[in-house]
């Protein structure tokens, strides 16, 4: 290639040049940045007060007194980045009738430019505090986002309801907080009451940072269930319902809630809280929901949690999964996650712990403590290895990279989330922690297991709630304590590389194999008929045939990337008009499935797309088609050992 310069000289000698008057614009100095957080002590106490009675309108009226020093340009934060959701999911759009004051003077404000959850307000010389008000008004149907409050239950996140003030940690600055409910409700909290007048509750003084770990459940129908002994640290379980008939738990249900308790204290040999409070929401209104905190949770299942147990299976591991945070997540706390406010950006590269232990323990406490038999487990662990066996995506996306979902995605829908991949160190990382428990149970004969790193790792401490931060040398050398292993090769071997098929070297060593037959898995079964899974209605899932999951009327609601209906020309989002000729119903698909087998003909849907309709033809012969696990007699039942209660 010649040299640029003589052209560029030759150009630049024309006469009325134009295109080269400029260089073009230079890029201005940044925003001055809001002043980061201090770890020292914030002068004066916020009063806070949340009004949450207009259940009509969904709205919480929010008053708050800022204590200042001194005037000039105070700036207040909305909290952006949220514990437990690891993401930028602050509800800022949410906010709205904004005022600030002085003695009843209204004050002007401006929000950052930069920074649309900073707000400068203009505070005159000599003022002690401020006046806040603002309206938080919760979603009103889906599109604007899941049902936070109904006529029978509000929930209700203190992230949503505070401005607080820039430059100090979270944990250093104190709040009085109070909550006005509709009359006649009740709620829940792992908040301390003060007391309470009427409607109105004040709560004894806290910090922000445990003001925002400590969400409110309320409603007009409640039922509250102690889980443990009178003891030093109490637990309860705190059902929400819109009607008093899903309150109503049976004795052995209780028995096995109860038995979650115990059973992690056997594993963990330790609790981080002073109470425990689950906040269970039982409703097709409110969203489905699970969020951990140190000293609560909130639980969101649909009706006939209780009622219709059985059928609830795939709901089961929720509370374990949950509650095992306080102990992997809001205890021991990834250093890169930990924050010191809510509007510092959180880094999620190890999420596969947070997250995918949780997955884990969540799985194998539900199992211990008898909310799940040891079939329904089996079952659902089927179904885990199955569904990331299958998922096309990682040929390209090594399951690491996923930890940056919940940044790239805060949970919307996606096109081809097969090929995308979402969320995977949940579920595949829980495969991560069975291949390294049974490794360490193989290695050890047995003498050794995950629960050793479960009670050295997450168990430490006993009875604080401060959290220990850690890194991946730090989890690489936890596991090394308990069975030497070049246990970081191990785990990089699975966070970075891609390749088609999930780690199933855990599900061998621990005495099964992955199978698939005609025989529906229970725990899909279970999730077809939660009618709220993707997309909250019921659903008819054929991801392990056709490679589709139809919801109502013949809704295509996923399909699987390279799979037969892909190949067909398929795509989430058509209706399935006819069948092999005959109009859709709900059994149409299944009963073809039955038809192809014995055939070489494909089955010919007619959908509707967008704009026309069109005749498919799906190419699949291997009949109904479900995972399951298959006992392999040449080895050890360590499944078994590690399902098993601990006495
Ligand atoms: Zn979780």
């Amino acid at each position: 290639m010649k040299p640029v310069a003589p052209l560029l000289t030759l150009i630049a000698g024309l006469s009325g040049s134009a295109a080269l008057a400029s260089p073009g614009p230079v890029a201005l100095a940044p925003t001055p940045p809001i002043a980061a957080p201090r770890d020292i002590p914030y002068p004066g106490v916020i009063s806070l007060a949340a009004d949450a009675s207009d259940t009509d309108h969904r709205i919480v009226r929010v008053t708050e007194i800022i204590p200042v020093k001194g005037g000039g340009d105070v700036v207040l934060l909305y909290p952006e980045w949220l514990p437990g959701t690891h993401a930028p999911e602050g509800t800022i759009d949410r906010l709205a009738g904004l005022k600030f004051a002085h003695d009843g003077v209204p004050l002007t404000w401006t929000r950052d430019v930069a920074n649309v959850f900073a707000f400068h307000v203009a505070v005159p010389a000599g003022a002690k505090a401020i006046d806040v008000q603002f309206d938080y008004l919760s979603p009103v149907g889906e599109k604007q986002g899941p049902t936070e409050i109904t006529s029978t239950i509000a929930t209700l996140e203190w992230n949503s309801l505070a401005l607080y003030p820039a430059g100090y940690y979270a944990r250093q600055i104190p709040i009085d907080v109070s909550l006005t409910l509709p009359a006649g409700w009740t709620f829940a909290s792992a908040l301390e009451t003060a007391r309470t007048d009427g409607a109105v509750t004040a709560f004894k003084p806290t910090t922000f940072e445990t003001l925002i770990d400590s969400p409110v459940y309320a409603g007009p129908h409640m039922a509250r269930f102690d889980l443990d002994a009178p003891g030093d640290a109490p637990v309860r379980l705190n059902v929400f319902a819109d009607k008093a008939s899903e309150l109503v738990v049976k004795p052995e249900q209780l028995a096995a809630t109860k038995a979650l308790v115990q059973q992690a204290y056997r594993l963990y040999g330790s609790h981080h809280y002073d109470h425990y409070d689950f906040l269970l929401s039982v409703s097709d209104l409110t969203a489905p929901q699970g969020l951990e905190h140190h000293r609560s949770s909130e639980d969101g299942v649909s009706a006939g949690y209780f009622a219709d147990y059985d059928k609830a299976a795939a709901d089961r591991t929720l509370l374990p999964h949950e509650y095992t945070h306080s102990w992997n997540g809001k205890f021991r706390r990834p250093a890169d996650l930990w924050t010191p406010n809510y509007n510092v950006r959180m880094r999620d590269s190890l999420l596969w712990v947070y997250e995918g232990m949780t997955e884990y323990w969540g799985e194998v406490l539900s199992a211990r403590a008898g909310l799940r038999t040891p079939e329904q487990e089996r079952e659902s662990l089927a179904l885990i290895m199955a569904t990331y066996d299958a998922v096309p995506g990682r040929v390209w996306r090594p399951l690491q990279d996923t930890t940056n979902d919940e940044i790239i995605n805060p949970r919307r829908p996606m096109s081809w989330p097969t090929w995308q991949r979402f969320e995977d160190y949940y579920d595949e990382g829980a495969l991560i922690w069975l291949d390294a428990d049974t490794l360490i149970r193989e290695k050890s004969g047995g003498a050794k297991s995950l629960d050793d790193f479960a009670r050295t790792f997450l168990g430490i401490d006993n009875g604080d709630y401060t959290p220990v931060t850690y890194t991946f040398e730090d989890v690489a050398k936890g596991l090394n304590a308990v069975w030497p292993h070049d246990w970081a090769a191990f785990l990089r071997e699975r966070l970075d590389s891609v390749g088609k098929g999930a780690p199933l070297d855990g599900l061998k060593r621990s005495g099964y194999r992955l199978v698939y037959n005609d025989t529906p898995n229970v725990i899909l079964k279970s999730v077809e008929g939660d009618g709220r899974g993707e997309g909250f209605d019921k659903t008819r899932d054929f991801t392990f045939s056709l490679g589709l999951v139809v919801a109502k009327e013949g809704l295509l609601r996923r399909v699987q990337w390279d799979g037969p209906a892909f190949k067909a020309g398929l795509t989430a989002g058509m209706r399935i008009i006819a069948v092999n000729g005959l109009p859709y119903d709900d059994d149409a698909l299944a009963e073809a499935i039955l038809a192809a087998e014995k055939t070489a003909t494909p089955t010919e849907l007619i959908v509707k797309t967008a704009d026309r309709f069109k005749v498919v033809k799906v190419d699949w012969h291997g009949g109904p088609r479900y995972p399951h696990l298959e006992r392999d007699p040449a080895l050890p039942d360590r499944l078994d050992a590690i399902l098993a209660a601990r006495n």
